[in-house]
């Protein structure tokens, strides 16, 4: 028998998790395809979320919005999953010099970043080295990814809204007014297919991707460090019981190679730097970001009828994804705009 659901969609990392949450709320059914153990980017996500761009001291790209929708998001979906994984935590900014301490307390007095940035320059943590002083983050803190995507899993399919299974875009059939699939019958089919889709992988092809290779390790610190996240370069991630993940690299090639000697070795060096004991590496994973070419998002229709892209978000899902499925789904409801930046036809 046929099964009528409002949007099917492809794939379950944060976007596809962000996006069948904003959708439900909204009052639209949803059936998710996803294979968990073939995720190439989620999974090895830190989860941070910052609105300003710490190497360069700038605001990411409609950051206020992001993070309005951001901290009632999650918290949401805690309630909806009745689970936690929505970890508010300050990010330290370390300064490689007196200049950069100056811009910062410069940025502090200006309303735009004055709710971001802490008014005071603060030393070091114990265990932690560095040239000069460092400055905290206000509002950031990391998603845990791994528990937050099991949750919403769990959560889809108890209302038997979610299919382990591949997803065949050849077996998509398409009318006037929608899709049908397998037993499914639906308005639209939308893909999160994130890294896959950026590496051209689905069977759903779209230009201006430009996958970004990185790789983390998580190391044993012969100390405790403070609940916190430090950035100098890298950033090290405190996790209890004397454990961060330290990371994240970047590369342009190298996609199916996974753990490169390399990267792991750039990483120990930065954690030998700045940390002052003796460390001991316990894991190493590498994944691929969905990264674009201009570096905005994907979030619009697909040249195929009824097919959307929502995706792309690079190093930020975490921050962007609440956000954009808000806009995407308003648009779905009230036929409210898009927004331009981000259309997949951009790159056709
Ligand atoms: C080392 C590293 C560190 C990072 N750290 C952070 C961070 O701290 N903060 C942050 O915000 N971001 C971070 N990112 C980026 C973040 O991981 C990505 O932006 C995000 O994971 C993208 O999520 P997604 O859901 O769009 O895609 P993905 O996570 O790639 O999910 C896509 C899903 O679709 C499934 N799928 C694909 N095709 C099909 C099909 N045909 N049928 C069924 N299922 C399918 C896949 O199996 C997968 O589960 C990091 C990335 C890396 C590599």
């Amino acid at each position: 028998m046929q099964k009528h659901v409002d949007y099917i969609i492809v794939g379950g990392g944060i976007s596809g998790c962000v996006l069948s949450y904003t959708l439900m709320k909204y009052g639209a059914s949803v059936v998710v395809f996803d294979l968990p153990k073939n995720n190439k980017c989620s999974t090895v996500a830190a989860g941070l979320w910052n609105p300003v761009v710490l190497k360069r001291m700038k605001k990411v790209w409609q950051a206020d919005d992001m993070m309005k929708e951001l901290h009632t998001v999650y918290p949401d979906m805690e309630r909806w999953t009745a689970s936690q994984f929505f970890d508010p935590i300050a990010i330290r900014r370390v300064f490689h010099n007196a200049g950069e301490q100056n811009t910062w307390m410069e940025l502090c007095d200006s309303p735009a970043f004055s709710s971001y940035l802490e008014g005071t320059i603060s030393p070091l943590p114990e265990g932690v080295v560095g040239e000069f002083e460092s400055g905290q983050m206000k509002g950031t803190g990391r998603l845990n990814v791994l528990s937050f995507m099991e949750s919403v899993h769990g959560a889809l399919r108890k209302e038997d809204s979610f299919r382990e299974e591949q997803f065949d875009w050849n077996a998509v059939v398409r009318d006037a007014e929608g899709v049908d699939y397998q037993d499914l019958r639906a308005h639209a089919v939308i893909s999160c297919q994130g890294a896959q889709m950026a590496l051209g992988e689905t069977g759903l092809p779209q230009q201006g991707f430009a996958p970004v290779k990185g790789e983390v390790i998580r190391v044993k610190l012969d100390a405790p460090l403070e609940k916190e996240c430090i950035h100098q370069k890298h950033f090290m991630l405190s996790e209890g019981n004397n454990e961060v993940t330290v990371g994240a690299t970047y590369a342009w090639e190298g996609f199916s190679d996974g753990p490169t000697q390399q990267k792991k070795k750039e990483l120990e060096e930065h954690v030998s730097k700045v940390w002052n004991g003796s460390t001991h590496t316990l894991d190493h994973k590498s994944g691929v970001r969905p990264a674009t070419k201009d570096r905005r998002p994907m979030v619009g229709p697909h040249t195929l009828a009824h097919t959307w892209i929502f995706g792309g978000m690079g190093s930020r899902a975490v921050l962007m994804a609440p956000y954009l499925a808000k806009v995407l789904v308003e648009h779905f409801m009230y036929g409210t705009d898009l927004l331009e930046e981000c259309l997949p036809t951009r790159f056709s």
